[in-house]
């Protein structure tokens, strides 16, 4: 790909040879490219969604509408060649359809021939000409883009601003800009080139490589500065303008960075790539290949979250990439659970050693479940009849999803099969049952169940002590389940000496139960059919409490009917009840 960039009229020509093979087992007559930028103009589906939808995002809202011609985005295709004879082609929108003059059997390729000219919009949503903090180029979704085929078919969704679909591919680029520019971009640099612009003025050619990446963002301005570190193994890039209100936390911020690689390599698995860029630009924090681009203009402690989040993309959106248009919890909420994780290993507390560090998720989540708003995971990203209802679904309950498992079957589990599904998975766009079935492997367990609950319902987790008899050596616990979900439920007695006894209760439909901590005692199955549970355990004196899910590894959206507690000057044989 070659382009050619007039920073006068922020339009750029670029043209490109893509070899395109076909390893599906169908035959494809056709194929379809995005034309991300056709978005940014008046009337386009992402300038009526932006302003039809009730909570807008505020970064859009009527600013596409309201965009100077000049300063809208678009995609001219100049000509299209399928293996050198010119074709026709339409463009519909941001989809650029292409025939093919013969069709693609399984296992060939065909070579394709793009030209065509572009605007780049002023910068709205991750993309963009002058983002608010001046930087001049975030070149992110900017060139035609291939559609994904898979074994749902194609995946030919008009762009609205949301999430992303993409096929691996070997990238071979040159960006030719006028001199000065400083520059990142996914994959390696090649070489830096002097050579004049169209326009006579002085220019540099800046050549990058990028191998099996789903995508391919550059971003750059005249005042860029960089930093390079070394980041367990992999090259390191900051990128960002000189300001010295900002400098020091971006020095900072690469020592944070580096750790954080080192983290998720250990937790997730090794990160495949050979560099890594944080480069300022876009509009908050977008992840690419190799690279993101996030706003610089942050605390320090800000700066380190969304970089944190950015890199952890590497792992769910780059390498493992489902399709995060269908399954954006598999991306959004996996990401954010391995930030969590990270985040809380780079500012451990050593004041609150026990804080979970997934809290803000679960709040985040039941807030939403309770308010009466909430949208099963099973919806389109573009879909959502709110962004929060999006957000909250995509980061939060699919965060929730991965912690919540090690309920089901213990977290060291749970985590060992994480790595287990990035090992396995890592390049092959997998899918929810991908990855229900590393989390059954590992486990041993059958988790339909969890999975159909957590997905295609809203239904949630609400569990409740009703009441407490302790009498005649024994205590017997009157338990039921109030909320629409099954969990297999963990009770915890404690004694008036401080001691506990701790009681693990699976469901029926797991067949079988996670691993025992020592001394627990093991209950009979609960059948969801049956809304109550009693338990009967040997007294062991007079009792302090009775507890579920004393560790907070499930969403109960009521936790304070969770546990009932016991005045321990006062005779316990009198019933108690929640
Ligand atoms: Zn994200």
């Amino acid at each position: 790909m070659n382009v050619v960039v007039d920073t006068a009229t922020h339009q750029y020509q670029g043209d490109m040879k893509v070899v395109y093979t076909n390893k599906s087992p169908e035959t494809l007559d056709k194929v379809f490219w995005h034309l991300f930028f056709n978005a940014f103009q008046p009337g386009s589906m992402m300038d009526v969604r932006s302003r039809s939808i009730s909570d807008p995002d505020r970064r859009v809202g009527s600013r596409i509408v309201e965009l100077p011609e000049d300063e809208w985005g678009w995609q001219r295709i100049e000509s299209v060649k399928v293996n050198g004879k010119t074709v026709a082609f339409v463009e519909d929108g941001t989809i650029l359809e292409v025939a093919l003059p013969r069709a693609l059997r399984p296992g060939k390729s065909v070579t394709f021939e793009l030209e065509w000219k572009a605007q780049v919009p002023r910068q709205i949503r991750r993309s963009g000409w002058m983002n608010k903090e001046g930087v001049e180029y975030s070149m992110t979704q900017w060139y035609p883009k291939l559609c994904e085929f898979d074994h749902h078919g194609w995946h030919t969704n008009p762009y609205i601003g949301r999430e992303f679909h993409g096929i691996w591919g070997n990238f071979n680029v040159h960006i030719h800009l006028p001199e000065g520019y400083g520059i990142g971009a996914t994959g390696v640099k090649q070489s830096t080139t002097s050579a004049p612009l169209p326009t006579g003025l002085a220019g540099t050619i800046h050549h990058y490589k990028a191998s099996n990446v789903i995508d391919f963002a550059w971003a750059a301005d005249p005042d860029f500065i960089e930093e390079t570190v070394d980041a367990d193994g992999v090259t390191l890039r900051l990128i960002h303008k000189a300001n010295a209100e900002i400098d020091s936390n971006w020095t900072l911020l690469a020592d944070y960075a580096a750790k954080a690689m080192a983290y998720i390599n250990e937790d997730i698995g090794p990160y495949m790539y050979p560099e890594y860029t944080v480069i300022q630009g876009g509009d908050g924090g977008m992840e690419y290949p190799m690279i993101t681009l996030i706003t610089g203009e942050r605390s320090l402690r800000s700066l380190v979250g969304v970089t944190v989040h950015e890199m952890a993309h590497s792992w769910f959106q780059g390498m493992v990439a489902t399709n995060e248009s269908l399954h954006e919890w598999m991306d959004e909420g996996f990401t954010s659970w391995a930030e969590s994780r990270c985040m809380a290993s780079l500012f451990a507390d050593p004041m609150k050693p026990d804080e979970n560090p997934h809290k803000w998720a679960y709040a985040s989540y039941i807030n939403q479940n309770l308010s009466g708003n909430e949208e099963p995971l099973i919806t389109h990203a573009d879909h959502y009849k709110t962004n929060r209802a999006y957000g909250v679904g995509a980061y939060s309950k699919g965060e929730v999803l991965v912690e919540q498992l090690g309920a089901v079957m213990g977290t060291e589990v749970r985590d060992e099969a994480m790595r287990t599904y990035f090992k396995n998975w890592a390049f092959k766009h997998p899918g929810p049952n991908d990855f229900k079935r590393e989390m059954e492997r590992a486990s041993g367990l059958e988790l339909d169940w969890y999975f159909q609950y957590m997905m295609h319902t809203t239904d949630a987790v609400d569990y409740a002590v009703e009441t407490v008899v302790n009498d005649e050596g024994t205590v017997t616990v009157e338990m039921s389940r109030r909320g629409g979900m099954p969990m297999p439920q963990d009770v915890t007695l404690t004694w008036e000496d401080g001691s506990v006894t701790r009681v693990h209760i699976p469901l029926v439909m797991m067949r079988g139960h996670r691993a025992l901590a020592e001394g627990e005692i093991l209950a009979a199955d609960w059948p969801w059919v049956d809304v109550n549970y009693t338990l009967e355990v040997p007294s062991q004196g007079k009792l302090s409490a009775v507890t579920l899910d004393a560790n907070g590894l499930q969403a109960d959206v009521h936790r304070d009917n969770n546990a009932i507690t016991f005045d321990l000057d006062r005779e316990q044989e009198a019933r108690q009840s929640n």
